[in-house]
């Protein structure tokens, strides 16, 4: 027994190390990746349930490494807001959408809204408000036609701050989206003073539909009620499904963001899409 006691610490030990190397690796190449041009952004339709018209774009940052090949976020992220990177990188990602919608536009591909997704260490940044306001101006994008996507937890994390940075933001004109919605437990009094414009419900709700053993769909239902109430927009995320689909067409969700639409792609090829449109 404790031999296989060493053992394992020995193999949690190692793990741990590998694990350590992998972090310092990504963040030294995380580093440089900026100056070499390796971020690139893939966009996922927003999609009116109604009229099957795509509505919006999500902007979805990648990391195209010259050995690695496509990095995910989940595996740079979070390393990019331990060690500060985020806050250069999440620059990027913000002049670049607005550049990308904004030429989409000049050819007569008009979107209602780009998003982009912001991180705790951006939105908590004091000149966050002024940065957003500044690349704006630069890029010429109407703020109306631009979405924050926050995450409920973010915002939950210090309500107070959060209520005057999101008022910040609002004066910009700027929309603000609270992502992964249901799963931050912020109260429906928060909701009013965050002056919030659309919530999006997070996808393991959406994955509980038609499911007998979840709670099929009731909390989709309570949260697209919710917002009718409180007038703000409803976006279901993580549509993989037909039967998905349809029940959040019964209970009159406004926007829908899934696999089953499509999955991120290129900006070519999501021109190419906004011309042909969704097929069905
Ligand atoms: P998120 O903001 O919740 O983005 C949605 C994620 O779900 C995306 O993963 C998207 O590709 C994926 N997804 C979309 N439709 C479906 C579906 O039908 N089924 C399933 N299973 N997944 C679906 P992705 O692109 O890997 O991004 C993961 C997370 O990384 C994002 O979650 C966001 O938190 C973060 N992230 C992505 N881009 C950025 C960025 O530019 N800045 C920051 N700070 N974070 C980002
Ligand atoms: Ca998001
Ligand atoms: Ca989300």
């Amino acid at each position: 027994a404790k031999e296989k006691g060493r053992n394992n610490y020995q193999f949690f030990k190692d793990e741990m190390n590998t694990r350590t190397a992998e972090r310092l690796a990504i963040e030294g190449y995380l580093r440089d990746a900026l100056e070499r041009n390796e971020f690139i952004l893939h966009y996922q339709p927003k999609v009116n349930l109604e009229t099957g018209m795509i509505t919006g774009a999500e902007a979805l940052l990648r990391w195209l490494h010259p050995e690695w090949g496509l990095v995910m976020p989940e595996r740079f992220v979070q390393i990019a807001e331990d060690s500060g990177l985020i806050i250069p990188i999440g620059r990027w990602v913000l002049r670049e959408a607005c550049m990308q919608a904004k030429r989409w536009e000049e050819t007569g591909l008009r979107l209602d809204s780009i998003a982009v997704n912001i991180s705790a260490v951006e939105f908590r940044l004091k000149d966050f408000a002024n940065s957003v306001y500044t690349i704006l101006n630069e890029t010429g994008l109407n703020p109306q036609r631009l979405q924050l996507e926050i995450t409920e937890s973010i915002l939950m994390r210090d309500v107070e701050s959060s209520i005057t940075i999101l008022h910040q933001l609002k004066t910009i004109g700027v929309k603000l989206v609270i992502d992964d919605f249901g799963t931050g437990c912020s109260s429906v009094n928060y909701l009013h003073q965050f002056s919030i414009d659309t919530l999006k419900i997070a996808p393991a709700f959406v994955q509980e539909i038609g499911h007998d053993n979840g709670n099929n769909g009731v909390i989709v239902s309570a949260v697209i009620a919710m917002g009718a109430s409180l007038k703000q927009h409803v976006t279901a995320e993580g549509v993989e499904k037909w039967e998905q689909l349809a029940f959040l067409k019964v209970q009159h969700c406004e926007e829908g963001q899934g696999y089953f639409f499509s999955r991120p792609i290129v900006a070519e090829q999501f021109a190419q899409l906004l011309v042909t449109g969704l097929s069905d």
